[in-house]
């Protein structure tokens, strides 16, 4: 019984992976539609950003019928501040992130950006204003320039050019055989990781919003583009609300506030001092645990 039963487990793992893939695509893709063409709920009004801070409360969600995978979350990411999500994989991180776009819809509760509720305004104006930059940067057929203009269709050379130095990208760009016109994706040249990464970046600050989702890279990089990746992360994150998804000590030791997340609830929030002198706090034991070599691996 259990040999047939492992195959059909590590099937149905699959299965999750390939949907969640599948919702990791749709995330990028649609939050660089400028035109959505999704129905509204009527009498939509666009959404007006002040501070770009943002609220859940209540929130509970399920992906179908299945079991809740947030329940009731409650907290605020303050305006031009970074709130890291850390947690243990499975948490509900990703699923926090993906509902700030509006991929799904909260099955209870609320998100509110700036006081409006984000299910009464358009989606095209809920997403204009919100960049996100994945684990694994997807490239476009295309250019490079194409590949930073995505985020921002209407962006000018000079607008792109400026994007990549900022993201430290310039230099690297400059160095491929047709400077900004060198083909990318499948058919063009093969960039790094971490040159990728820097490209998304690049579209993430030409797009130029207020509101910066992050999922952290768990994967190391070289050193040199590590440090690279970094720079340009901390230039995209300046004065933006971001939503971080961190898995590194570094990050979440800059962050304004730490949300820990287990099994879809909020175990603690606070700053890394705060939480890390918790007694029997989850997060103080994270900290504890954190092998001093490889210092920067939180989770
Ligand atoms: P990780 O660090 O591994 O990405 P996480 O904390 O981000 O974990 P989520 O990805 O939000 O956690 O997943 C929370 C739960 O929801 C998990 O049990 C996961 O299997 C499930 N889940 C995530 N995406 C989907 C989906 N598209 N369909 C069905 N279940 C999903």
């Amino acid at each position: 019984l259990l040999m047939a039963y492992e195959p059909a487990k590590r099937l149905a793992k699959l299965q999750v992976q390939m949907e969640r893939a599948v919702v990791n695509a749709r995330m990028i893709y649609e939050i660089l539609d400028m035109q959505p063409h999704q129905r509204e709920k009527p009498g939509a009004t666009d959404l007006v950003v002040s501070e770009a801070r943002i609220e859940f409360r209540g929130v509970s969600f399920a992906y179908g019928n299945n079991e809740a995978v947030l329940k009731g979350i409650d907290f605020v990411a303050e305006g031009g501040k970074t709130t890291a999500l850390v947690g243990p994989s499975g948490a509900g991180k990703s699923t926090v992130i993906t509902l700030i776009p509006r991929f799904y819809d909260p099955s209870a509760g609320g998100i509110l950006i700036d006081g409006q509720n984000i299910a009464d305004v358009t989606k095209s104006s809920l997403r204009k204003h919100i960049a996100y930059v994945s684990q694994q940067p997807y490239l476009f057929e295309g250019t490079i320039r194409d590949n930073i203009r995505y985020g921002r269709p209407e962006a000018t050379d000079a607008e792109i050019e400026e994007a990549a130095r900022l993201a430290y990208a310039h230099d690297f760009i400059k160095a491929q055989p047709l400077g900004y016109d060198t083909p990318v994706g499948e058919n063009g040249v093969t960039l790094s990781g971490g040159q990728r990464q820097r490209l998304s970046i690049a579209r993430a600050l030409v797009r130029n919003a207020p509101i910066l989702l992050l999922d952290e890279a768990t994967s190391a990089l070289d050193t040199e583009s590590e440090a690279a990746v970094q720079k340009a992360l901390d230039k995209a994150m300046t004065g933006r609300t971001v939503v971080v998804i961190a898995h590194r000590l570094s990050t979440i030791m800059k962050a304004n506030k730490i949300i820990v997340m287990q099994a879809g609830t909020i175990a603690e929030e606070g700053t890394h001092d705060s939480l890390a002198q918790r007694q029997d706090g989850i997060y103080a034991r994270l900290n504890q645990l954190q092998p001093k070599a490889a210092a920067d691996d939180f989770i």
